[in-house]
């Protein structure tokens, strides 16, 4: 059994931290916000009052929160008097410099620390099905891993610290671009006068096959779990994909990459937020290129 302090109960730390109480770890939490920690407290998680109080005495710090100046002034606070050999690990996905940022303010107080960001979504979190992306010492790796095997079905450790959030954005701008492609397809497709399911059998059982396709199918019919089936509940809402597209921008930006393609995709998520539809699945974009644009 580990001592776990986690920071950030939201729709993802919340369920995580559940699962580490059911593989009998003990869990102290903490969240800014009450109706959270209520829900989690519900799950097995000890509640703490103020941060400190989560900290005394974690062998393992866990952080979910939303972005990266969050993450940097709770790491701040956490680094003040840690414990020996605290292990520190952020979940949440932020940029690239600020993890590196993270990981260099826990190694000067003598902290070991990963960053770790997820993909797998609600569902996954709360199935303990995440896939987990891994930066950091072999060290810190193997310490985690019967935390990320608690919380996750795939854990692969990247290399250094800052690779788990760079793993995460290169992933996610490949899955921007390709559902943008599969959209467009499906729009020029009806256009043509050719039936979804009939683009469907030939795409997904040819070179264009992706899992924007296959298991993700932006129009209802060919792959019945797909949010087109369900008016686009998210699954993955449209403003965390532009989330993690402007954070590929930012990267690419940081270190001369040239990713014309990725710059595309999060302008059109940036137009798709505008007119209302960050909180619609991410593939609703399909829409938007029904009109002219
Ligand atoms: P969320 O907003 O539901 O949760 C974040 C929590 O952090 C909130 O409850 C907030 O009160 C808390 N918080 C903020 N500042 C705090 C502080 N100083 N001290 C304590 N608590 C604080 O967000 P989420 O959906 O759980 O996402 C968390 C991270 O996971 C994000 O970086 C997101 O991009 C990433 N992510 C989300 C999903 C998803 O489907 N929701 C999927 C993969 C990755």
């Amino acid at each position: 059994m580990t001592r776990i302090a986690f920071i950030g109960l939201g729709h993802m730390g919340g369920p995580m931290a559940a699962n580490l109480v059911k593989a009998g770890h003990e869990v102290v939490g903490f969240d800014l916000s009450h109706e959270v920690m209520k829900t989690a407290e519900e799950a097995g998680v000890k509640p703490a009052n103020v941060l400190t109080e989560a900290l005394a005495g974690a062998e393992i710090v866990i952080t979910m929160l939303r972005k990266g100046s969050q993450v940097l002034t709770v790491w701040s606070d956490i680094i003040r008097s840690p414990a020996k050999d605290t292990l520190l690990i952020d979940c949440s996905t932020i940029d690239v410099d600020s993890a590196r940022k993270a990981h260099a303010m826990a190694k000067q107080a003598g902290c070991l620390s990963l960053d770790a960001p997820v993909s797998g979504g609600t569902g996954g979190a709360a199935a303990a099905t995440l896939t987990f992306m891994v930066g950091g010492s072999e060290e810190s790796f193997a310490r985690a891993s019967p935390l990320f095997q608690a919380m996750g079905k795939k854990i692969v450790h990247c290399g250094d610290g800052g690779t788990g959030q760079a793993a995460k954005i290169c992933n996610n701008m490949i899955l921007g671009i390709s559902m943008i492609g599969v959209c467009e397809a499906f729009v020029l497709g009806e256009k043509l006068g050719l039936s979804h399911q009939a683009l469907f059998d030939v795409a997904s059982t040819s070179s264009g096959q992706c899992w924007s396709i296959n298991s993700y199918c932006p129009v209802p019919g060919p792959v019945p779990a797909s949010p087109a089936n369900n008016s686009f509940k998210p699954g993955f809402a449209g403003e965390l994909m532009l989330k993690d597209l402007n954070l590929s921008q930012e990267a690419g930006l940081s270190v001369g990459a040239t990713t014309p393609l990725g710059a595309a995709a999060a302008q059109l998520f940036a137009m798709f937020e505008k007119q209302g539809n960050g909180a619609r699945d991410f593939s609703a974009i399909i829409e938007m290129f029904r009109e002219r644009i």
